[in-house]
């Protein structure tokens, strides 16, 4: 079967997926999504390079995905399905509450990799219901028809026996080319997915929402107030000074996520700095110029390790680093990016030298 890796024609496929019928559950826009930044930390050296994506990597980014929007909205789980019920959510909720203490629930990275016998069987539980169906279905564009396969090999899922994913790798393998394509279109597509989930998570709750709350922010949006236990461990360790202009912040102390949160995500310790007011909001989901994530990293993986540790808060120093690496290969030259207040700066080769 040849490949497609046209990033048009792949593109179009995946806006397919979001349009193929009213969908009674949220599931493939979270494989989705959770494919979309696994691309873009897996960048392969040569664009048309296979790359297999681990399937428990993938299944820890569904579930982190879901452990936020798990959290209450004025008093109400939201449902993920039109019935509200649903294997890999009711296992999500179910490790969550079971974690969850008096005064806080924690990360689910941490909650991972911590590995209780609760995490491990939600894990297994999550992984099979994504290869038994949305990775399965994800695919099939129009019902019937012989859909041809645009992103990976699926002839072997459809099940949830743990013998075959074995004998799988663990894995599924993006065709040549697909994972380069995917964290290219990364930054158009994310936002369309997440409108998307938006929409569906607003239409199978409406008996308990009206137009108030805002839904977008509450199921994507940074938490900035669980950010400031992570600004103080920083400010201890580094000084109450801006990272990016070393003005004081002491009057105003702002948690910047160095790479947007808006393109990757990441919460981890390493992706953290302190920032003024006036950096953090001309910055804004500007990409920083690659110099800064450079000194951010340059803090030392030990030092933000440590740090994390102490506060019971991941660090995800690789995770930046292969995002990060990701994210600047792919981009246009002349992408604009973010070097100080006023200062924008074009995306130039030589910036693509990465550290790791
Ligand atoms: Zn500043």
């Amino acid at each position: 079967m040849p490949p497609l890796t046209d990033p048009l024609t792949l593109g179009q496929k995946l806006v397919a997926v979001l349009e193929s019928g009213r969908r009674t559950a949220t599931y493939k826009l979270a494989v989705l999504m959770a494919l979309l930044d696994l691309a873009v930390e897996s960048v392969p050296d040569d664009a048309n390079d296979v790359v297999d994506i681990n399937l428990d990597d993938l299944t820890t980014r569904v579930i982190e995905l879901y452990w936020r929007q798990m959290r209450p909205l004025d008093g109400h789980r939201l449902r993920q399905s039109s019935d509200g019920r649903g294997v890999i959510f009711d296992a999500v909720a179910h490790l969550r509450s079971s974690v969850t203490g008096a005064h806080r629930t924690p990360s689910v990275d941490l909650v991972v990799a911590q590995g209780s016998p609760e995490c491990i069987a939600a894990h297994a539980t999550v992984k099979q219901a994504l290869v038994r169906y949305p990775l399965k279905l994800l695919q099939n564009l129009t019902t019937g028809a012989d859909n041809e396969r645009f992103l990976y090999d699926d002839s072997w899922m459809g099940t949830g026996s743990k013998r075959v994913i074995a004998e799988h790798g663990n894995a599924l393998t993006l065709f040549p080319g697909v994972c380069v394509t995917l964290a290219r279109l990364a930054p158009l597509l994310k936002p369309a997915f997440q409108l998307a989930w938006v929409d569906d998570v607003r239409r199978m709750n409406r008996s308990v929402l009206d137009d108030g709350p805002d839904l977008a922010h509450h199921l994507f949006g940074a938490d900035r107030i669980s950010l400031q236990r992570a600004g103080d461990a920083l400010t201890q360790e580094f000084g109450a000074s801006c990272f990016y202009c070393d003005a004081s912040v002491r009057a105003a102390r702002h948690v910047d996520h160095l790479l947007p949160w808006s393109r990757v995500g990441i919460d981890g310790l390493t992706n953290l700095v302190l920032a003024c007011a006036g950096c953090n909001s001309s910055k804004s989901d500007l990409l920083p110029a690659p110099e800064h994530v450079g000194r951010a990293l340059a803090r030392g993986r030990t030092v933000l390790d440590q740090l994390a540790v102490e506060i019971n808060w991941p660090s995800q120093y690789d995770r930046v680093v292969s995002a990060g690496r990701g994210l600047y290969t792919t981009q246009p030259m002349s992408t604009p990016v973010w070097q100080g207040r006023n200062q924008i700066q074009m995306l130039t080769r030589v910036d693509f030298v990465w550290p790791g």
